[in-house]
């Protein structure tokens, strides 16, 4: 019976770097040729499957048992693209026991994989890591997912004994470029609920992102000659920059973490005439995130009296307008919760207590929470995403395909609840 590992070493060389200058879709051709590989594999696995003509996968496997025929789907989400942040052509691969001693993963460009630099490696002593050569990133991300949902069901295939109800799965092109769900057929998935398979280390879980809103800020100012500017000018740029500065420091990306939300300057351009500030703002807890937003339009206020010259009969100077981005994939979860209780059981059963981790990000799962398919993230096992540094454990991998053996049984024991 072929494991995850197998299908993971399979799917490793297929080179398929999401590319963000692309006009096509998927955005590079590497993506293609795996989805196409995928197709093949998941028909083998006798599932009926689907290759979208927008290069989405889709497999669908019956129940096994009458009794469970009627119940909700469950689905299983992976993606097939690696980030562009590095090179996706992985040359070789090695398979290194960690016992605790740095491992060189390229000693030419001095990169090694140590408990000093990557203190949650002190977990994974005993493991035994697959890491690349230093020239590409893995590709665990997102290539575990996809090898352990295909483990689950090449599982399923062998031990007909295990009943389930309908099961779903999907791999979708360009999560990484934000695209994943673009063209994401709900009706052809004919999931209920789902799990993207997607998340980092053993045992983390996330039913959460950020609440996100966009904010621009407008400054018009009054041109005149310098030269004859006195009490006549109003200079944008100076106002934006004594704007933008009025805020907390500490309130931002690279001074916050974990649950802690921020108000990201991520722009500022203007002259005298005119100025604009971009802000992203993003916070976890949804009371906190109305109460940001309130404090950006009473800055505007503020600045407003303390700027605007009513004595030359210039308009107040600073304006403000602000949008919703996305909500908190929870609230979404939340109003379908099978989902978290059937991870409760699945997670209960091999003993796994799981850590909730909060994505300080969009991801597909919140995009298809919102589409109305309560979709949680779970982990592969993976560590370091990105980069040259990347490594996958494989007895996480293998606990990952467990878990979701466990969530396939819960979801079958669910018709009696
Ligand atoms: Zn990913």
């Amino acid at each position: 019976m072929r494991t995850a590992l197998d299908y993971f070493l399979e799917l490793i060389y297929f080179n398929t770097t999401s590319n963000e200058n692309s006009t096509t879709y998927p955005s590079s051709p590497g993506q293609i040729e795996i989805l196409r590989h995928l197709a093949g594999l998941v028909e083998e696995l006798e599932l009926e499957t689907t290759l979208s003509d927008k290069y989405t996968l889709y497999g669908r496997l019956p129940a096994n048992s009458p009794e469970l025929a009627d119940l909700p789907p469950l689905g299983f989400i992976a993606h097939v693209d690696t980030s562009p942040a590095a090179s996706g052509e992985v040359k070789s691969h090695r398979r290194v026991t960690y016992t605790g001693e740095p491992i060189v993963i390229n000693a030419e460009s001095n990169l090694t994989l140590s408990a000093a630099l990557f203190p949650e490696l002190d977990k994974l002593v005993g493991h035994d890591l697959i890491i690349a050569d230093g020239t590409s990133l893995l590709g665990a991300d997102n290539k575990a997912g996809i090898a352990e949902i295909l483990a689950l069901f090449t599982y399923l295939q062998a031990n007909p004994q295990i009943k389930h109800g309908p099961l779903r799965l999907a791999f979708t092109p360009d999560e990484e470029i934000g695209a994943g769900t673009r063209y994401f057929d709900l009706e052809l998935f004919d999931a209920a609920m789902a799990v993207t398979v997607d998340g980092g280390l053993c045992p983390e879980i996330s039913c959460e992102t950020f609440n996100a809103a966009g904010a621009v800020v407008t400054v018009r100012g009054r041109s005149v000659h310098p030269g004859t500017a006195y009490k006549q000018m109003v200079n944008a740029a100076t106002l934006a920059a004594r704007f933008a500065a009025s805020f907390d420091p500490l309130d931002t990306p690279e001074e916050t973490r974990e649950r802690q939300g921020f108000l990201h300057c991520d722009n500022i351009c203007g002259d005298v005439t005119t100025a604009t500030i971009n802000y992203i703002i993003r916070d976890f807890d949804i009371d906190s995130f109305a109460e940001r937003k309130e404090q950006i339009r009473r800055r505007v206020e503020e600045f407003n009296a303390r700027y605007a010259r009513t004595d030359i009969d210039a308009p107040p100077p600073f304006s403000v307008e602000i949008k919703d981005q996305y909500l908190n994939m929870r609230s979404y979860i939340e109003r379908e919760p099978t989902i978290l209780r059937l991870l409760d059981r699945a997670f209960a059963a091999p003993e796994i207590t799981p850590k909730l981790i909060p994505t300080r990000g969009g991801t597909d799962g919140a995009r298809l929470s919102e589409l109305g398919l309560p979709c949680p993230n779970v982990f592969t096992g993976g560590g370091n995403f990105h980069g040259p540094y990347e490594y996958l454990s494989v007895q996480d991998m293998e606990r990952a395909v467990e878990l979701l053996r466990q969530l396939v049984i819960a979801h079958a024991d669910s018709v009696a609840l």
